[in-house]
């Protein structure tokens, strides 16, 4: 049977090559360790884990949730949005609960693109908001992130007749893969430009409680009349250590939150009541929780940082997120290095051209990883770099 022509335009899996020699390695008894998956390795606390068992029990749990959300865990995240960011959102209309981000991000895309409508995307980038727009028939428009500009994309080179066309504009701060936060003056900048081209801002804040500053990095809701144009995808899946759990929230315009929920309403339905309570106690009550986190991620990116150093390299400590985004040295490729480096010591290393074309001649570490076996990966590299 032939495949849609949907799934046959997915691009080709960029770590395939990567995965296979992994597999060669292990075969061959060698010990692999991993720096390339950005997933927490702690556990999620204890106090989110003992209110899903206590909520599991309630019969009212075992029926069907509602697609969009139960209220309690909207209003839960609206009280979140207002204590962190000075934000005030209308549990009803303003606030739909997810499967987890990503699914909202891959969701969005059905409800307003039509085939051939471009999407501007940043690159590189999270690889769902380009494969979402294809699966929903349509084209990507690639926005460079670049060092050089922070990178931050520079809408002033979005050629006018796309951004005319363009549907929705999808952003990332702080930025995975590349560590960066963005400003509130950028946020309003993206406001404007959306507000004269009439496209929806998408805003994946996944990494809003990574940071290691003394700012927290901004909610684009807080830009005067940001509601208007935008909606902001979070998750509970980073803060706190709850990737598995498959529980998120888009928050902002009605009219985008309501089409949201109207996709939802006919393609699921919705997140397990007791995993959203488990949700709201997180949101309540786990707060040291992140505390902990980005000291121990601080922790891990100093002991890369320092290490670095001290073979000559120059490297910063990373502004936000777990990830480190780095040039490979002369010579090499994204993919060459990958594979230079895995082969000579078997450490795992994303190829940055997995992000985007962009994304070619940079590497991505991740500190999710235990620190000593982050420590011993770093021993490992010292005889290869
Ligand atoms: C991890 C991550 C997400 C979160 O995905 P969930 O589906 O909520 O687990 C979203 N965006 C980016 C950029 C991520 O790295």
């Amino acid at each position: 049977m032939q495949e849609a022509k949907r799934i046959q335009q997915l691009p080709p899996y960029l770590f395939a090559r990567i995965e296979q020699k992994i597999e060669e390695l292990k075969a061959m008894g060698k010990d692999v360790i991993s720096l390339g998956i950005g997933d927490p390795d702690t556990p999620t606390p204890d106090l989110v884990i003992e209110e899903l068992c206590r909520q599991a029990h309630f019969p009212e749990h075992h029926r069907y949730p509602s697609s969009v959300g139960m209220l309690q865990f909207r209003q839960a995240v609206a009280d979140w949005y207002s204590q962190r960011f000075n934000v005030d959102l209308d549990p009803r209309s303003e606030i739909v609960t997810l499967i987890g981000s990503k699914e909202g991000i891959a969701h969005i895309n059905l409800c307003y693109v039509n085939p051939g409508d471009y999407n501007l995307v940043p690159d590189p980038g999270y690889p769902v908001y380009g494969i979402g727009t294809l699966l929903a028939g349509g084209q990507v428009y690639p926005m460079p992130l670049l060092e050089e500009g922070g990178f931050l994309p520079d809408f002033s080179r979005i050629p006018e007749d796309t951004a005319a066309k363009a549907k929705l504009m999808f952003l990332n701060y702080p930025n995975n893969p590349t560590g960066a936060e963005a400003s509130l003056e950028f946020f309003q900048e993206a406001v404007d430009f959306a507000r004269e081209y009439d496209l929806i801002i998408c805003h994946d804040a996944a990494y809003s409680e990574i940071y290691f500053g003394s700012d927290k990095p901004p909610s684009i809701l807080e830009v005067k009349g940001a509601k208007d144009v935008a909606i902001e995808f979070n998750s509970l899946s980073k803060p706190y250590n709850m990737t598995g759990w498959r529980i998120g929230w888009a928050a902002g315009n009605s009219r985008v939150i309501d089409a949201l929920g109207r996709i939802k309403s006919n393609m699921d339905s919705g997140q397990f009541q007791a995993v959203q309570a488990a949700g709201m106690a997180a949101l309540k009550h786990a707060g040291e929780n992140v505390v902990k986190m980005r000291r121990i991620y601080a922790e891990r990116a100093k002991i890369v940082v320092d290490f670095l150093k001290e073979i000559g390299w120059n490297v910063k400590q990373p502004e936000a997120t777990f990830y480190m985004w780095l040039p490979v040295p002369e010579g090499y490729t994204s993919t060459s290095f990958a594979e230079y480096v895995l082969e000579k010591s078997a450490v795992v290393l994303t190829p940055g051209n997995g992000y985007g074309k962009y994304g070619e001649g940079y590497f991505r570490i991740s500190l999710t990883i235990e620190t000593e076996r982050l420590r011993e990966a770093m021993e490992r590299l010292k005889g290869v770099l």
